[in-house]
């Protein structure tokens, strides 16, 4: 008997981290063949103008409301609200739409004699015949499966990252957790399988550290909670290479039904050039200024989406950029800088004009981060770490230099300053005279750039034909196709 149609729904949490690499692992279903529905806020399909223009015709764009006012930042400070305005009006929509999306006939296969699945001639797309959805929506796990459509997981962060937060009732039984009140942060943590040896307390998750009034931080229970989860699903995708995280992804094979790492995928699948993906406008002006450096010169200074400094980091990150003496290209998005508390009026643009001196600094609202990556000139990379960024740098071979925010960032800096040796992690210690140093050593040692390109090498032949992510991405599409028959 002839196959169904396989018609898969991608649900990313409406982020710009998480659509930077859900949307490259839809563009990888659809170029095997397989119907993809992407589906987005109408927040952010609005800013990207999306609904317009479809890339393919096996890949189009929904949306659905995440319940926040138009004008709401969506920013960091704000993200506890996201979560729970999408857990409120985004499942009810969610569910509506997946109902609505069921109803409609699946076509066999066997009508298209290349083995690709199309859709209908007046562009209709069959039913959805299985779910992807974000492990940061688990929401969306329990829908589709009370909807009757097999779902898979997809985490955006590092396989280290989840492996921390299944590992986390473990750290409990060990009196790992809570930390102790005033204890070191530098003591070693036990319990996290395979990291024994390297593992920090600082260098857990942010959610491990010591917050409220029994010292665990509230959200730890949840995400614990939502990362179990994860195991209802038929399996968990990871955007990882098994040579970065072979160890990490063998321990979280047994707490899942099935485990792929098929990344990076924005190396194996970049999205295609009519569609955008960046939330904010790209200023490419930043590529010819870089045009005009020397090779290997420029210091790139990019936090993210997300993150926001106060004032008194960002003149601390300044001093440190000005004394090590390399020109840089700063990413300040203009939400990222608090206020000073001494009244001080002088925009951080301006700052950095008088602080750097003329052509010795650019700065742009928001890059177009992988072209900056792979230009000659970038010497190396002062990042939050997001786990994006770090495959990005290290696809590109460009050595790092982190300071985390939050998040997952604090284990994957640790990841690169202590175990893949392709950077420094400074996390904690925001002085310039700290960055000054690090940043002199990022950009001068040649350890660290030897062990940057090894990785980028090691990760290229993970992602090329026959190699590790390319075959576990052809075993993925079976299995899709196979659970949509
Ligand atoms: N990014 C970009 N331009 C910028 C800054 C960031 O395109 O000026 C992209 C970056 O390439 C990455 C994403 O934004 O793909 C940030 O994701 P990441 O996981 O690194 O951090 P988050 O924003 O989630 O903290």
């Amino acid at each position: 008997m002839a196959a169904a149609a396989a018609h898969v729904l991608v649900f990313p949490f409406p982020l710009q981290g998480h659509i930077n690499c859900m949307l490259p692992f839809a563009t990888a279903l659809a170029g095997a063949g397989i119907l993809v529905t992407f589906l987005h806020s109408d927040h952010n399909i609005r800013r990207l103008g999306h609904a317009s223009a479809p890339p393919s015709p096996r890949l189009r764009f929904l949306s659905i409301p995440d319940g926040l006012p138009d004008n709401d930042p969506r920013s960091v400070g704000g993200l506890l609200e996201l979560v729970k305005s999408l857990q409120v009006v985004a499942s009810a929509a969610f569910r509506a739409l997946l109902a609505s999306l069921l109803s409609t006939t699946n076509p066999s296969r066997a009508d298209h004699h290349d083995g690709a699945d199309a859709a209908d001639s007046d562009g209709g797309f069959p039913s959805v015949t299985c779910v992807v959805a974000d492990g940061y929506l688990p929401w969306a796990i329990d829908v589709a499966d009370e909807l009757g459509v097999p779902v898979l997981a997809f985490r955006t962060s590092s396989a280290c990252s989840i492996l921390a937060f299944l590992s986390a009732p473990r750290l409990f039984e060990l009196k790992e957790l809570p930390f102790p009140a005033g204890g070191d942060l530098d003591e070693p943590v036990r319990g996290v399988p395979g990291m024994e040896s390297f593992l920090r307390r600082r260098d857990l998750p942010s959610s491990f550290r010591r917050a409220g009034e029994h010292g665990v931080n509230p959200r730890l229970p949840v995400l614990v909670k939502d990362t179990f989860h994860s195991g209802k699903a038929r399996a968990l995708i990871f955007n990882t290479a098994a040579s970065l995280e072979r160890s990490a992804l063998a321990h979280i094979a047994p707490h899942m039904r099935d485990v792929f790492a098929v990344g990076p995928l924005h190396a194996m699948f970049p999205a295609p050039a009519a569609v955008a993906t960046s939330l904010w406008r790209e200023d490419d002006r930043c590529v010819a200024w870089l045009d005009g450096q020397a090779d290997k010169s420029v210091v790139y200074v990019s936090l993210g989406s997300l993150a926001v400094m106060s004032h008194e980091q960002f003149t601390e990150f300044l001093s440190g950029l000005v004394a090590a003496g390399h020109p840089f290209l700063w990413v300040l998005r203009p939400d990222m800088v608090g206020e000073s508390r001494d009244g001080d009026a002088t925009t951080p643009q301006d700052a950095i004009r008088a602080a750097a001196g003329d052509g010795k600094a650019h700065v742009v609202a928001w890059a177009p981060q992988r072209d900056v990556l792979r230009h000659r000139a970038v010497g190396c990379f002062l990042t939050h770490a997001g786990w994006n960024s770090t495959l990005e740098a290290v696809v590109e071979g460009v050595p790092m230099l982190c300071w985390p925010f939050f998040a997952d960032q604090q284990i994957n800096s640790r990841f690169v300053g202590a175990v893949w040796r392709n950077g420094l992690d400074m996390k904690d210690v925001c002085e310039r005279g700290v960055v000054e140093k690090t940043v002199r050593e990022a950009m001068e040692s040649d350890e660290i750039r030897q062990s940057a390109e090894a990785l980028a090498e090691q990760v290229k032949r993970d992602i090329a034909d026959g190699g590790s992510s390319a075959m576990e991405l052809k075993r993925l599409v079976s299995f899709i196709r196979e659970l949509s028959s």
